[in-house]
């Protein structure tokens, strides 16, 4: 089953000023990563099949969907991990935040402090 983890990160600005931060992700097993692809893998070739009755739109739409299913179906395999959040104290307004962030985000990334809109960078500590 899936699991949630955290680990430190830092939490920078350009002046270079660092704190600490505590990032939140989630941890997927081989098991749910391979659920994961096949439903992508499915959901992709299910369009391909219902786009077939779409006049004209189905000579680009069928096949797109066809590739891209096992692209994203790949995509989604090898993303054994899936981003939350981060939180932490923002170097600049020194007040504390979260940050949401996608599942796809990777670090470093910048990004901004939720308080003041400070830019800050969130980097593997
Ligand atoms: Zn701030």
């Amino acid at each position: 089953m899936t699991t949630k983890q955290t680990r430190p990160i830092t939490i920078s600005n350009s002046e270079g000023d660092q704190t600490a931060g505590t990032l939140h992700y989630q941890v997927y097993t081989k098991q749910e990563l391979m659920s994961r692809a096949w439903k992508a893998l499915g959901m992709f070739w299910g369009l391909a099949v219902v786009t077939v009755f779409i006049p004209i739109a189905h000579f680009f739409l069928v096949p797109g969907f066809l590739i891209a299913g096992p692209i994203v179906a790949y995509s989604r395999y090898r993303a054994a991990e899936a981003m939350e959040s981060a939180s932490g104290e923002c170097p600049t307004c020194h007040q504390e935040i979260a940050v949401a962030l996608e599942a796809s985000d990777k670090l470093p990334k910048w990004t901004y402090c939720a308080a003041n809109n400070d830019p800050i960078q969130l980097a593997d500590a």
